[in-house]
C-alpha cells in the first residue's frame, strides 16, 4: 500500500502545509537552516490568528512598498534560506521588473555550502545576478556582531530601500541607523523587525509576495511619481501594527 502523504487541496490547513512543505523541502535540500524551520512555525502561529488571509493593513502596506520600490533610486532585495525557498521564483520577477534592483544573499546561520546552495537555487529560477557572495566585496555594518554583518559594498551598502523579509531585528536596526528605508514582510507584529521597519506588510510571504508584484507591475503602467508619494506618505506602519494585534486579539477571542 502506497503511504506517501498526499494533501489534498480540500483539506482546510492546504496553503499553509504546502508552505510547510516547501520549507521541509528547502531544508533537506541545504537550503534552509534548521532554525529556518523554527522561524517558520513562530511565523505560521500568527498566520493562524489573522485568519491565513491578507488582510487590508496588508494591502495597504504592499501599496506603499511597491511604490516605494519604484521610486527608490537603488533598491536591493535581501534573501536569505527561508525566502528562497518560499518564493525564489517571485524575487527574480520582481528583480527584473524593477530594472535598476539588485538582489542580496545574506545569511544569518552563515556556511558557504548553503549560500551556494541558494545561488544554485536562485540561478534555476533565472536570476543570473546575486549580490553578496564574493568575500572581496563585503563590508561591516557598523554595530553588529553576526555573520550578517557583512553587506555588498555594490548592494545594500550603497542602496538606498533595502526590503528585507523575515528579518532579524538587530540587523533591521543597524539599517535603519544607517539610514536605509527598510521594508519587511513579518507575520509577527511585535518583532523588532516589525516596529523599526518603515513598511510592514503583516502578513504571509507566500501571499504577500505575488500581490507586491502585482502592485509594482500596476503602478509602474498607472502612476505617477506624485500619486506614488502620496501612498507612501499616506501610509502610517504604526496604524498597520496596531490593527494587526487588534485583529490577532479578536481573532484569537473568536476562534
Ligand atoms: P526580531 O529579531 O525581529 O525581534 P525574531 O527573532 O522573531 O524577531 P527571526 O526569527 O530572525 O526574528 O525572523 C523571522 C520572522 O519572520 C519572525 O518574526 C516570524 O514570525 C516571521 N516569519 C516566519 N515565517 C514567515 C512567513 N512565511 N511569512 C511572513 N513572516 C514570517
Amino acid at each position: 500500500m502506497n503511504r506517501e502523504l498526499v494533501i489534498p487541496p480540500s483539506h482546510p490547513r492546504y496553503a499553509s502545509l504546502m508552505g510547510r512543505e516547501k520549507i521541509v523541502t528547502g531544508f533537506k535540500d541545504g537550503v534552509v537552516a534548521a532554525e529556518g524551520l523554527i522561524a517558520h512555525g513562530r511565523g505560521e502561529c500568527f498566520d493562524y490568528l489573522i485568519g491565513e488571509q491578507t488582510q487590508d493593513f496588508a494591502l495597504r502596506a504592499i501599496d506603499a512598498a511597491a511604490s516605494q520600490l519604484l521610486i527608490a533610486s537603488y533598491p536591493v532585495f535581501s534573501i536569505n534560506g527561508n525566502v528562497a525557498a518560499l518564493c525564489g521564483d517571485i524575487i527574480s520577477s520582481l528583480n527584473s521588473v524593477i530594472e535598476h534592483s539588485a538582489v542580496e544573499i545574506n545569511l544569518f546561520y552563515y556556511t558557504r555550502e548553503r549560500e551556494q546552495n541558494i545561488t544554485n537555487m536562485l540561478r534555476k529560477h533565472g536570476l543570473t545576478k546575486m549580490l553578496g557572495t564574493d568575500p572581496s566585496n563585503l563590508v561591516k555594518i557598523p554595530e553588529l556582531e553576526s555573520n550578517r554583518r557583512f553587506v555588498d559594498s555594490r548592494g545594500i551598502f550603497q542602496a538606498d530601500t533595502v526590503f528585507v523579509p523575515l528579518e532579524d531585528g538587530d540587523r533591521t536596526m543597524a539599517l535603519k541607523k544607517m539610514n536605509k528605508k527598510v521594508i519587511t514582510i513579518d507575520l509577527n507584529p511585535l518583532s523588532r523587525t516589525s516596529q523599526v521597519s518603515d513598511i510592514t506588510i503583516i502578513d504571509n510571504i507566500v501571499r504577500a509576495i505575488p500581490l507586491l508584484l502585482e502592485r509594482i507591475k500596476f503602478h509602474k503602467q498607472n502612476s505617477n511619481y506624485d500619486q506614488l508619494r502620496e501612498l507612501i506618505d499616506g501610509f502610517d506602519n504604526k496604524r498597520a501594527l496596531s490593527q494587526a494585534l487588534d485583529l490577532m486579539r479578536v481573532g484569537a477571542v473568536s476562534r
